[in-house]
Formats: structure tokens, C-alpha cells, sequence
């Protein structure tokens, strides 16, 4: 047994104190698990847009502060809380922004919208009494101050060396799994990959367009790969993203900067009429637009897997959905993660999908901010934190 066991454990956390302010590594107190709640030692952390977006704090979802951020990682089970039974000490675990309950209406269905613990961008306190099991030691200078509590986000918060989590929102994996690569399954690369899969279930021999080349985007060009699309379409308004996308297995790059016309006409003219699927991973509305005019009538199919920080409505007109085209959205790829993720964890094991390439940048826990710029600059796909040292069971 841990002889943390039950004890408040001290430890370091990168904390946001604001918008757009510089995350501040400082010691934090993490409370014990309470019922049904595990403690986790986070082992690698990477960082995904919907970080930089609620760091930026530009919509309500953004707005609690102090908080600790971060919902892509991979780490190991310090003790748990009473009732838990799916995981013990010593297991290695990925946190899931979007939980799994197992015994709600929806969980009961193929739907991975879990009533109780599927993502909630305004949730920053846990389901259990309201509270949240972090705490400052300090305040974000260093000095002295009383001890304040410290937000929650997205049902995991990594970007500490421990994390208090719902055990619904922890899927177990297979201890030999290559653990920095499994950092990436806990939200871009099932995200992307599931999108392909499960949301649009691409057949093979068929075309699509991908709009955005960040992981999310690229994930779904090789969710599209593994299943045979005969021509993957990437769009992204920095070049240097189509390098690694030939990778992935994109096969024809378009840059808005480059057409003088809009690219759902250039996605036509290449395609002789649309693409069967189209992806929007970028979070824009217009470019939403575009993914949707991209698609062929009569059947073509338009997922949204970006996220919209602005309370702009859909970019249509109802008409236009009589052309026959489809539009739905996609969160964390339609996996159940409690239930799905273990066996997409196998199969990347077994190399169905590529998961190295998706790992541009490491880093250090302390250089956390470097991290987020490189994301905001479109220099990295995911860069990887080591925040703790490797545990042997
Ligand atoms: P990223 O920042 O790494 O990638 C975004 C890419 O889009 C970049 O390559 C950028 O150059 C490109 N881009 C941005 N605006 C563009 C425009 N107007 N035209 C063309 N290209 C443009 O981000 P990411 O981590 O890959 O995440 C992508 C999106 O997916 C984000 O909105 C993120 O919040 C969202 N997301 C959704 C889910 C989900 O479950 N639905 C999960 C994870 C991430
Ligand atoms: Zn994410
Ligand atoms: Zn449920």
C-alpha cells in the first residue's frame, strides 16, 4: 500500500492563474480520492488546442481560475477511493475527458455520451460534494498566502505530478504499452482516428477532405489510411503541416492562402464533384462551411470534431440540407472510453495506426510554456512532458 495512502500528498503543478498568463510551476497540495475517485501520479502529459483554448479564457468555459489544465496523459493509479473496483495501486491508467459510467440511459446505447461524466467544458469541480481536491501552498509569486482552492478541468487535469479523478474517467491499459505514445490516446489521436471509424465510418476506395492538420485532423487522415480511403485531402493554412501529413497517408495538399477561388470548388474540381466525408478540425465556423460544401451531394457526410469557442450558430441554410449531405458532431472520436479504448490501445500496439509521428517535440515538465507556444505557432503536433519518473509495479 502506498504510504501516501489517505495523506494530503505536496507536490508540483503547472497552474493557470489567468487568461493568457504564463502557467506558474508551484507546489500544490492534492487531497486523498474520495468515494469512487482515484489518485493518479501523472508519468507523461502532452498538450492539445482545447488546453490553449480554455487557457486563453476567451468564452465562460475559460473563466475559473486558479486552475490546472491539461486532459492528454498517461500515469499510474496511487491509491484509490472507497468502492472503486476497476483499478488498484500500481495500475497504469489514461485519464479520459470523457467518462464512462456504464449503468446511465445513454451509456446503456452505442452512444459514448455518457450521462454523468461525458466532457463538460463549464465543469471545474468534482461530482462528489462540489469541492475540488487541489489546493495552493502559495500564491502565484511564490510567497506566503492562504490556501485557495484550485479548479478542475475537463474531468482530469494532467498538467500535475498528481491528479484527483473520477474513476469513471480513467481507462485501465496494458502496462507494456509504450507509455509516452499512450499520452496521445487520451484525447487527439482516438479523437481523429475515431472520427474516421466511428463517426463517419469511412469505407474503403472512398475520398475525403480534412480541414485542419493539427494531430486532430492528421489523426483522422490515418484513421482514413487504415481503412483504405482511396484519396485523403488535407487543408491547412500553414505548409509546414503537409510534410508530415504525407505520413499519414494525405495524398493531395490545399492552402486556402494559395486559391483564388474557396476550397470546397478546388475540393470539387479535384474529386469530380465532392468528397464522400469531410472533417473539420480547426475550429472555425467558415471553414466549416467549407468542409460542408465539400462533400458530394446526395450522400456526403461532414464531421465536426472541431471546437467552437464563439456562440456562433451553425453556418447553413436549412435548404442546403436537402441536397442530401449529412453533418454530425464527433466527441472523442465516438469511442467509449472505459470500454473501446483498451482495444484501440491494442491495436496501435500492433501498428494499425502509426502513433511516433504525432510526437514532434519533448520537453521537460518545467518548460511547459515553451509547450504552449510551439502548439500556438503550428510548430508541433503534440510535444511531451515527462512530469514523473517511470514507476516499476
Ligand atoms: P492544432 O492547433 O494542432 O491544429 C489545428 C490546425 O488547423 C493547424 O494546423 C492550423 O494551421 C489549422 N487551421 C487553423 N485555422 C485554419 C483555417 N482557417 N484554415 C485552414 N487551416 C486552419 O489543434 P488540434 O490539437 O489538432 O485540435 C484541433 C481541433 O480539435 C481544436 O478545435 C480542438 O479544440 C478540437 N478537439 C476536439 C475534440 C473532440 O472531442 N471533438 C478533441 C480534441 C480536440
Ligand atoms: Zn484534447
Ligand atoms: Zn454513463
Amino acid at each position: 500500500m502506498a504510504e501516501t495512502q489517505g495523506k494530503v500528498i505536496t507536490c508540483k503543478a503547472a497552474v493557470a492563474w489567468g487568461p493568457k498568463e504564463p502557467l506558474v510551476i508551484q507546489e500544490i497540495c492534492v487531497d486523498p480520492p474520495q468515494k469512487m475517485e482515484v489518485r493518479v501520479k501523472i508519468l507523461y502529459t502532452s498538450i492539445c488546442h482545447t488546453d490553449l483554448g480554455a487557457w486563453a479564457g476567451v468564452n465562460e468555459a475559460g473563466r475559473a481560475f486558479p486552475r490546472i489544465l491539461g486532459h492528454e496523459a498517461v500515469g499510474v493509479v496511487e491509491s484509490v477511493g472507497e468502492g472503486v473496483k476497476d483499478v488498484e495501486e500500481g495500475d497504469y491508467v489514461i485519464p479520459t475527458f470523457n467518462g464512462e459510467c456504464g449503468e446511465c440511459v445513454v451509456c446503456k446505447t452505442e452512444s459514448n455520451l455518457c450521462e454523468r461524466y461525458k466532457v463538460d467544458p463549464m465543469k471545474s469541480l468534482m461530482v462528489n460534494d462540489g469541492g475540488t481536491r487541489f489546493s495552493t501552498t502559495t500564491n502565484k509569486d511564490g510567497g506566503s498566502s492562504q490556501s485557495q482552492r484550485i479548479y478542475h478541468f475537463l474531468n482530469t487535469s494532467t498538467f500535475t505530478e498528481y491528479t484527483v479523478l473520477d474513476s469513471a474517467c480513467l481507462v485501465k491499459i496494458d502496462p507494456n504499452a509504450p507509455l509516452k505514445q499512450m499520452s496521445l490516446l487520451s484525447c487527439g489521436v482516438s479523437t481523429g482516428v475515431g472520427a474516421a471509424w466511428n463517426s463517419a465510418n469511412v469505407k474503403e476506395g472512398t475520398t475525403t477532405a480534412v480541414f485542419g492538420l493539427g494531430a486532430v485532423g492528421l489523426a483522422v487522415a490515418e484513421g482514413a489510411r487504415a481503412r483504405g480511403a482511396s484519396r485523403i485531402i488535407g487543408v491547412d493554412a500553414n505548409d509546414s503541416k503537409f510534410e508530415k501529413g504525407k505520413l499519414m497517408g494525405v495524398t493531395d495538399f490545399v492552402n486556402p492562402k494559395d486559391l483564388t477561388k474557396p476550397v470546397h470548388e478546388r475540393i470539387r474540381e479535384l474529386t469530380g464533384g465532392g468528397v464522400d466525408y469531410s472533417f473539420e478540425c480547426t475550429g472555425n465556423v467558415d471553414v466549416l462551411r467549407e468542409a460542408f460544401l465539400s462533400t458530394r451531394p446526395g450522400w456526403g457526410s461532414t464531421v465536426l470534431v472541431g471546437i467552437y469557442l464563439t456562440p456562433t450558430t451553425l453556418p447553413l441554410h436549412p435548404m442546403e440540407l436537402f441536397d442530401g449531405r449529412k453533418i454530425t458532431g464527433s466527441v472523442f472520436g465516438g469511442f467509449k472510453a472505459k470500454s473501446q479504448l483498451p482495444n484501440f490501445a491494442q491495436q496501435c500496439m500492433k501498428g494499425v495506426v502509426k502513433l511516433e509521428p504525432f510526437i514532434t517535440n519533448e520537453l521537460p515538465f518545467e518548460k511547459i510554456n515553451d509547450a504552449f507556444q510551439l502548439l500556438r505557432d503550428g510548430k508541433s503536433l503534440r510535444c511531451v512532458l515527462q512530469i514523473s519518473k517511470f514507476l516499476k509495479k
